[in-house]
């Protein structure tokens, strides 16, 4: 079953979209603003997202220019004027497709169907082949959310894997509390740089001192 997550803040249309999705046999989920909606879909698992432009906290174009770093998951956008401009930036952005509101549900329907199977057919062609983040014995799958260290499984909280994956893709860079702060939650703990630490030490008890080095009057880093 094809999951879709659905980033639009108003309820009403996004209850819409909800409802008609699960009645085509879809498991959704939905997120109010371009803050949480990017969170979810950064954890992953989504087949598709459907991302309106016109959020508060952060606006589509800005949820798929972040999304874009780590994710080529499938992204249609609503925008509800219709800006060429917004389309254009949308698409060069990476948006595999849009849909101007108001839109009839058939055309939102038959355009996922058309992502979904395109999609599907490029995955069957590149195989179960997953990128895994590594180094210093450390294994990260980013779809599976698996975690090893020497080939022993690591179970690791939600936070603790984002910090951990943030480090991974980042291998070899000094990062700053700060810098990882908002790299992994996205908004700021107003100096409350030490939960960084905090986690930090999880990790490290969870597999070796030294997986994660300390950079002295920078931060951290892996590699
Ligand atoms: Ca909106």
């Amino acid at each position: 079953m094809s999951r879709i997550l659905i980033i639009e803040d108003e309820d009403k249309i996004a209850r819409f979209i909800e409802l008609e999705l699960s009645h085509e046999g879809y498991e959704t989920a939905k997120a109010a603003d371009g803050r949480s909606g990017l969170a979810e879909a950064e954890k992953g698992g989504y087949d598709l997202i459907i991302l309106d432009i016109m959020l508060p906290e952060l606006n589509g174009i800005e949820v798929l220019r972040r999304l874009r770093r780590e994710s080529d998951v499938p992204v249609i956008l609503l925008t509800a004027r219709d800006s060429v401009t917004d389309k254009v930036t949308g698409l060069d952005m990476g948006a595999n497709d849009y849909i101007t509101k108001p839109f009839a549900i058939e055309e939102l329907l038959a355009r996922i169907r058309v992502i979904l199977r395109s999609s599907e057919a490029r995955s069957g062609r590149a195989g179960a082949k997953e990128d895994l983040l590594e180094a210093g014995g450390i294994s990260l799958n980013p779809d599976s959310h698996e975690v090893t260290y020497q080939g022993e499984p690591v179970e690791l909280t939600n936070r603790e894997f984002i910090l951990l994956r943030i480090l991974l893709e980042n291998r070899g860079v000094a990062m700053t509390r700060e810098k990882l702060l908002s790299e992994a939650w996205g908004y700021d703990y107003y100096g409350e740089t030490n939960i960084i630490d905090v986690y930090v030490r999880y990790i490290r008890q969870k597999t070796a001192d030294d997986v994660i080095k300390t950079i002295r009057g920078v931060g951290y880093m892996i590699g």
